[in-house]
């Protein structure tokens, strides 16, 4: 664990150019869907929509200030995600917002009703604020025709879950935050593999959302 990973780059163009890279092998933004926004200071970055995400370069970003105006646009349309990133910038604060069009946050989706919940599992320590024995809610919001069109009801989830720095949209994937892009980075890991967790737990016929048994009272 000697080699400097190039992550240490700060330059935010390149950071969403290579993070783009890393979540398009994982296949959370694959066939053009999916993407990430980071915040730095007043100016915000994000790729275009409908771009292929793994070939993006940095002067394919547009750039926005804090409130939402464009400042440089590049060749294409701005995201449909915009309205989406600025909700966890605006009502969380958040340095960067990931969206994942990740398999396993639509599996998620479908064996859960209004939230995802998960208990007694090692990588939700990975999400700021929980334990082991806590108990990691995520709000799951329903899908629409238009991207655009989830921002309200993405709002709402936000603004009654505190706790969490994720929203599940039906069906779609997920958008994840955090106060920087690293941490916007490792809540999206951890989620996603709590997502696939608890699909492939559920497969066994075992809940995550219940507490396991104690093996005292087992053994009674
Ligand atoms: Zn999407």
């Amino acid at each position: 664990m000697t080699t400097e990973s190039p992550m240490s780059k700060t330059d935010p163009r390149q950071l969403i150019c290579e993070l783009c890279r890393q979540f398009y092998t994982q296949g959370w933004v694959s066939g053009t869907g999916g993407g990430i926004s980071i915040k730095e200071g007043d100016r915000v970055y994000m790729a275009p929509s409908g771009v292929q995400k793994e070939r993006l370069q940095p002067e394919d970003l547009f750039v926005l200030d804090g409130s939402g105006k464009v400042l440089e646009a590049p060749a294409g349309n701005l995201s449909a995600c915009a309205p989406l990133f600025f909700n966890a910038f605006d009502i969380r604060g958040a340095g960067a917002v990931m969206h994942s069009h990740s398999i396993n946050a639509l599996m998620a989706t479908l064996i859960s009703g209004d939230e995802f919940r998960v208990t007694h599992l090692e990588m939700m320590k990975g999400i700021a604020g929980h334990g082991y024995h806590d108990e990691l809610v995520v709000p799951i919001i329903e899908n629409t025709a238009h991207e655009h069109d989830l921002a309200d009801s993405m709002g709402e989830a936000i603004r009654a879950y505190p706790k969490a720095f994720a929203v599940l949209v039906r069906r779609h994937g997920v958008y994840v935050w955090g106060k920087d892009w690293a941490e916007a980075k490792r809540h999206a890991e951890c989620y996603d593999y709590l997502f696939e967790a608890a699909v492939k737990m559920r497969q066994l016929g075992v809940d995550a959302s219940v507490p396991p048994v104690e093996r005292a009272e087992a053994a009674q």
